[in-house]
């Protein structure tokens, strides 16, 4: 068993195992614990989408 939250390629089942507990599938990290010059890349992103909501609540 691992400490991180895996998800199923498959059928995005999140678990803790490396395979899905539900169709066997391998399972990937969704978030990469240690990334430095993606992080940067992925705090836009947040921001991004933080914007598409807030102009989706005016609506
Ligand atoms: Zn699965």
């Amino acid at each position: 068993m691992s400490e991180h939250i895996h998800k199923c390629i498959s059928c995005e089942t999140y678990t803790l195992e490396e395979t899905c507990p539900k169709c066997g599938a391998k399972t990937v990290l969704p978030r990469p614990p240690k990334f430095s010059p993606e992080d940067k890349y992925a705090q836009m992103k947040r921001e991004l989408k933080k914007e598409e909501l807030a102009e989706k609540g005016q609506y």
